[in-house]
């Protein structure tokens, strides 16, 4: 008896929980395995996490542009806005910002801020997104030639990639909406058991109710319930605490201020950090923290005492970072909450759940295959850890005011990977263009480290300078600098503010 059905016999898939992974991955089933029966099973008591509304570029690369979903149904539908890049302000204790930006074609491809000796460490001086974010610009510029009746951001001419922030729950619910159009089932009710096979295939899922989903593959979206290859499989977890300190969040919102942002900000407080994230009609906005070190009452306190006394959280989110050795077990595979989580900085989790549904569906999710199964989760773990790498070096920044700053250090252990790449030849890992196996790039290239590092007082100059004459390209300074400025600011000029962007793709009056 083989284990797995082949792809052609995949008749019938459930997915367990119908939030934002859960939906992308129904619509991302519907387009890559068009025979299937495709069922989104999501208990209504337990609902969406409602967190989870800054995106990263693959968002919209490679799940709207893959399914077909055009951008302005989410400005017009979820609240959406544009984002350039992180903002993070603070980390150092001067009160200062840095951005890190995405790619974008107007940058100079070397950074010739960070390559002279005698230039400050990074300012954003060079770099487009950070240029148009100070001018509250999107990166992108009317287009006269394109026939009006395309969908409107085929109007925009893009000077780069761009992401985007929603309403999580009213994403949810669109994305809901064009599934279940497109002929995906949705049933609500609660999942209590599992029928497996002799050799451990989830074969039915049993309601609460007393009804029976038969299914070939399961897609495990449960959230923090991890409810399949969590619970049911007993799947071992990789325990990230050591390395990243924050476990529990305080969620709120605010009213919009105006002109909108067009980036994500992280601010560093006392015990931890504070997302804001812009969308139509309101902030979201959240303080993440280590609960070892601090109570919730008192981050309450500080954050009314900076943002004033109505700030309200809606609800306490605990959380411990961390992934599964093996998120895909006999025919299930986690994707989003129930596969892992590091932490909110830098937007890993919607992102890696967007690159883990690429990465399966690129596989063409040969399920018989003992072979495809463990070079996913193998490149999965990966994923994870140069994550989990990354979102450390944030905390390695100047910042000493309290315990969780200054002992900060002595509390965590440094990843390998982060005294790799901090390391003068640490320039090499990246070279070679960043590439991951089989053309699914791992995340953050050369260009993130160096726009964190710099930010966190970490970069070593000499390692950038060398990592730029490896490709044969040097600085030039100083005399290209205010032709440089000159030239992205000519380009910045001719973005649209971000309100007349949205006007633009649809947004609706008033937000
Ligand atoms: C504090 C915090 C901030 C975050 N910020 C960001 C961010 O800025 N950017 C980002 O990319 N990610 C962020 N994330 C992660 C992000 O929220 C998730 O990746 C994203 O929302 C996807 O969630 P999900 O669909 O996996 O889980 P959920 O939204 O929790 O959905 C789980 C689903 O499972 C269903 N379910 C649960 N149990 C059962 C059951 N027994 N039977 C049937 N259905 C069930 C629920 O009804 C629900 O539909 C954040 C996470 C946290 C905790």
């Amino acid at each position: 008896m083989t284990e797995f059905r082949a792809r052609s016999q995949l008749g019938r898939v459930v997915v367990v929980g119908g939030g934002t992974a859960g939906w992308m991955t129904a619509l991302m089933a519907h387009r890559f395995l068009p025979e299937a029966a495709i069922t989104v099973v999501e208990d209504p008591e337990v609902g969406v996490i409602g967190v989870g509304e800054g995106t990263t570029p693959h968002f919209v690369q490679r799940f709207l542009d893959v399914v077909g979903i055009p951008v302005s149904l989410l400005v017009q539908e979820a609240g959406a806005t544009i984002k350039n890049c992180f903002r993070h302000t603070d980390w150092n204790g001067d009160g200062a910002s840095y951005h890190h930006p995405f790619e974008d074609h107007v940058t100079p491809r070397v950074d010739i801020a960070s390559v002279h000796p005698d230039a400050p460490w990074h300012d954003g001086e060079f770099s487009f997104a950070s240029r148009a974010c100070d001018r509250e610009r999107v990166i992108f510029e009317r287009r006269p030639d394109v026939d009006p009746t395309l969908d409107a951001i085929l109007n925009l001419h893009a000077h780069g990639s761009f992401a985007l922030h929603f309403d999580a729950v009213r994403l949810a619910e669109l994305l809901g909406r064009v599934a279940t159009s497109r002929g995906v089932a949705h049933v609500r009710g609660r999942v209590g058991t599992f029928e497996r096979d002799a050799a451990g295939n989830v074969v039915e899922l049993r309601l609460d109710d007393g009804r029976a989903l038969a299914t070939d593959f399961v897609f495990d979206c449960s959230g923090l319930a991890r409810l399949v290859v969590g619970k049911l499989h007993g799947t071992r977890w990789h325990d990230a605490s050591p390395w990243l300190p924050c476990d529990r969040a305080l969620p709120f919102f605010l009213p919009t201020e105006a002109p909108l942002p067009v980036y994500s900000e992280s601010r560093a407080m006392r015990n931890g950090w504070l997302w804001t994230i812009p969308v139509q009609g309101r902030l979201g906005c959240g303080y993440v923290f280590d609960s070892r070190m601090t109570s919730a009452e008192a981050c309450l306190r500080e954050l009314q005492e900076r943002l004033g006394p109505t700030v309200a959280p809606v609800r306490t989110i605990d959380f411990s970072p961390g992934w599964f050795d093996r998120p895909w077990v006999h025919n299930c595979v986690a994707i989003g909450l129930s596969s892992g989580f590091l932490e909110p900085l830098e937007a890993t989790s919607i992102w890696f759940a967007v690159v883990a549904l690429n990465e399966l569906f690129r596989r063409q999710l040969a399920l018989g295959d003992e072979r495809a199964r463990a070079d996913f989760n193998a490149w999965f773990g990966l994923l994870m850890q140069r994550g989990l790498d990354f979102v450390h070096l944030h905390y390695l920044g100047r910042r000493r005011d309290t315990p969780f700053w200054s002992t900060f250090r002595d509390r965590t252990r440094r990843p390998d990977g982060v005294a790799q790449a901090l390391a003068p030849d640490g320039w090499r890992n990246w070279a070679g263009d960043d590439a991951g196996a089989a053309g699914n790039p791992l995340p953050f290239p050369w260009t993130s480290w160096r726009a964190v590092a710099g930010g966190t007082g970490n970069l070593d100059r000499s390692a950038v300078s060398r990592y730029w004459h490896y490709y044969g390209l040097h600085p030039g300074w100083p005399e290209r600098r205010e032709a440089e400025q000159a030239r992205i600011d000519a380009v910045v000029a001719r973005c649209l503010d971000h309100g007349t962007c949205l006007r633009l793709l649809g947004a609706p009056p008033g937000r």
